[in-house]
C-alpha cells in the first residue's frame, strides 16, 4: 500500500521548506522532498538560497568587505595592524561551515514540525501522485492530497561560454574558488555578477564586468545606479557596459574572451571567467507528460496570483514561477500557498517586495523607479538625504550614498524608496513595512527616528519630499 500525505512539497529551498513548515504548523501530515548535492557529494537541504546563493555570497561578501577595510580603512581610525594577509582557506572554511550549521538547521526544523524529509527525487504524476525515488535508487509512489512545486532555479548556461567547473564556472564554482584570480571575468553585470566581482575584487582580483546592456543597473532608480557606478569604479571594478560577451575559449592557463562593444570586437585574456548571465526555472524531471500542468515560453510553470497551477490541488512557488527570483518571495509564496490550503485567506503583496545588493555600498529598493512613476502619468515629488549629512555614517566611516524617497503628489502616497549606502539592505525594512501600510510621507515624517542611527536618513529623506529637511539644504 502506498504512503499519503496531506501536502507533498518538492524542493526544500526557501520556498519549499518554508511552505512546508507552515503546512505542519496548519496540523497537516508532510513530506518535503529533496534531491540538492553539495560539492562534497553530501545531500543538503535549504537549496540554492542555503547552498550556493544568498547565504555563502553573503559571507565572502562580509570577509572580503572586512578585509578590505582592514587594510584600507583601520588606519583613518588611528588602528595600526602591520600587514593585514589573507587566508583565504581559513575564509572558505568559516563559509562552508556557515552553510553546514543553517542546512542542518533546516533539517533540525524539519524534523521539530514532524515533517518527512524525504532526500532525492520528485516528480508530480497524474492524480497527485508522487513519484519519490530515494538516492539509494528505491522508487516509491506517494499519494498527496496537495502537492507544492517549489524546484527552484539553475544558472543559465550560454554556448558561447559553456561552463567546465575550472576556468569558465557558474555562480556557485565562482563561490567555490581555492585561489584568488588574478585576472577575473565576469559575464553580466546583474546582481550576482555585482557581488561576485566585489567579493574577488576586495581579495585582490582584477575584476572585469562585462555587460550587453548600455544601462548600468537598469532595474534600478537612475539617481542610485549613477552614485553606484561612480563607487564600484573607484572600488577598481572595471565594467564595461555595451559588452555583449561572443565568445570565451579556456587555454591551459587562461580564458579568451571576445566581446562586441561600439567600436567592434574586442578582447581580454582572464584567469577564470564567471558567467552570471540570469537563472532559469528548474524543472528538470519534474512532470509527467500526463501531470497537466503547463509552462511558458520560458519555462516558468504557470500559475495565477495565488499560484495555484491548472490542476486542482497543485501549487508552484518560489523561483520555478513567474516573479522576481528572490528567496524572501519564494518563502512568501510558500507561506500563502499552505494558508490557502488549511482554508485560510492569504495573500502575496507583489507590489511592495524588497530588492537588496549586498555589494559596498548596498544598494536597496521597494516600489516604483523614479521612471516608471514618471510614465504612470501619476504626478509626483521627490526627497533625498545624503549619508555625507548623516553622523553615524560619519562615525562608520561610510559616507556614500543617498536615500530617495518618491511620493505622489495629490494623497502623498510613497511610491518608491531607493538607498544606496551602508546598511541599506537593513534600512529598506523601514520603507517596506510603511509602504505595507500604505503610509503616507507625512507618517514617516511623524515617526521618530533615533540619533544618531542612519534610520535618520530615511527621517530626513521624508522630510526632504516636502522641503522640510533639518540637516540639509532643502531644493531651492
Ligand atoms: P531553490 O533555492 O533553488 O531550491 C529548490 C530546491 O529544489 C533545490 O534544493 C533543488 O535541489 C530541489 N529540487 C528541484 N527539483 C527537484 C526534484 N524534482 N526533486 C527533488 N528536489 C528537487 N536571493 C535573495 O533573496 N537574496 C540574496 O541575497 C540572494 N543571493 C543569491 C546569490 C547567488 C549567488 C544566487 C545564485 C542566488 C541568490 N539569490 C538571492 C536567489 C535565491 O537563491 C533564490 O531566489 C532562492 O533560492 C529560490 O528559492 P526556491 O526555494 O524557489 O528554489
Ligand atoms: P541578472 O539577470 O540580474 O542575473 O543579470 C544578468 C545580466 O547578464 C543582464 O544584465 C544581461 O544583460 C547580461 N548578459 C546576458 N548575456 C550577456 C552576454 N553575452 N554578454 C554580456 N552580458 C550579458
Amino acid at each position: 500500500m502506498s504512503r499519503g500525505f496531506d501536502v507533498v512539497v518538492i524542493g526544500a529551498g526557501p520556498a519549499g521548506y518554508v511552505a512546508a513548515i507552515r503546512a505542519a504548523q496548519h496540523g497537516k501530515s508532510v513530506a518535503c522532498i529533496d534531491e540538492w548535492k553539495n560539492k562534497d557529494g553530501n545531500n543538503a537541504f535549504g537549496g540554492t538560497c542555503l547552498n550556493a546563493g544568498c547565504i555563502p555570497s553573503k559571507a565572502l561578501l562580509e570577509s572580503s568587505e572586512l578585509f578590505h577595510r582592514a587594510r584600507h580603512e583601520f588606519k583613518k581610525h588611528g588602528i595600526k595592524t602591520g600587514d593585514v594577509e589573507l587566508d583565504l582557506v581559513a575564509m572558505q572554511k568559516r563559509r562552508a561551515s556557515i552553510v553546514r550549521q543553517l542546512t542542518g538547521g533546516i533539517a533540525g526544523l524539519l524534523k521539530a514540525n514532524k515533517i518527512e524529509g524525504l532526500v532525492g527525487h520528485g516528480k508530480l504524476l497524474a492524480g497527485k501522485q508522487v513519484e519519490f525515488t530515494s538516492v539509494a535508487g528505491t522508487v516509491e509512489v506517494i499519494d498527496a492530497g496537495n502537492v507544492i512545486l517549489a524546484s527552484g532555479s539553475a544558472p543559465i548556461e550560454i554556448g558561447i561560454a559553456a561552463f567546465d567547473d575550472d576556468k569558465i564556472v557558474d555562480s556557485w564554482g565562482a563561490l567555490e574558488f581555492d585561489a584568488v584570480p588574478k585576472r577575473l571575468g565576469v559575464v553580466g553585470a546583474g546582481v550576482i555578477g555585482l557581488e561576485l566581482g566585489s567579493v574577488w575584487s576586495r581579495l585582490g582580483a582584477e575584476v572585469t564586468v562585462l555587460e550587453a546592456m548600455d544601462d548600468f543597473l537598469f532595474m534600478a532608480d537612475r539617481d542610485v545606479a549613477k552614485v553606484a557606478a561612480k563607487e564600484f569604479k573607484q572600488q577598481g571594478l572595471d565594467i564595461k557596459l555595451g559588452a555583449k560577451v561572443s565568445s570565451a575559449k579556456a587555454g591551459k592557463n587562461s580564458v579568451a574572451v571576445s566581446y562586441d562593444d561600439k567600436d567592434g570586437v574586442q578582447s581580454i585574456e582572464v584567469d577564470k571567467l564567471v558567467v552570471a548571465v540570469g537563472r532559469r526555472p528548474h524543472t528538470d524531471n519534474l512532470l509527467a507528460d500526463d501531470a497537466g500542468i503547463q509552462l511558458d515560453d520560458r519555462g516558468f510553470i504557470i500559475v495565477d496570483d495565488e499560484c495555484r497551477t491548472r490542476v486542482k490541488g497543485v501549487y508552484a512557488v518560489g523561483d520555478c514561477v513567474r516573479g522576481p527570483m528572490l528567496a524572501h518571495k519564494g518563502s512568501e509564496e510558500g507561506v500563502m500557498v499552505a494558508d490557502l490550503i488549511a482554508g485560510e485567506i492569504a495573500e502575496v503583496n507583489y507590489d511592495v517586495i524588497p530588492s537588496v545588493i549586498y555589494t559596498a555600498p548596498e544598494i536597496a529598493w521597494v516600489g516604483k523607479t523614479e521612471a516608471e512613476v514618471k510614465e504612470s502619468d501619476r504626478a509626483y515629488k521627490t526627497g533625498s538625504f545624503p549619508f555625507a549629512a548623516s553622523g553615524r555614517a560619519k562615525a562608520m566611516e561610510q559616507t556614500s550614498g543617498m536615500v530617495k524617497i518618491i511620493s505622489s503628489q495629490d494623497d502623498d502616497e510613497i511610491l518608491g524608496v531607493h538607498i544606496v549606502g551602508p546598511m541599506a539592505g537593513e534600512l529598506i525594512a523601514e520603507a517596506v513595512l510603511a509602504m505595507e501600510f500604505s503610509a503616507s510621507t507625512e507618517d514617516i515624517q511623524r515617526t521618530i527616528h533615533a540619533h544618531p542611527s542612519l534610520a535618520e536618513a530615511m527621517h530626513e529623506a521624508s522630510l526632504a519630499v516636502d522641503n522640510k529637511a533639518l540637516n540639509f539644504p532643502n531644493k531651492p
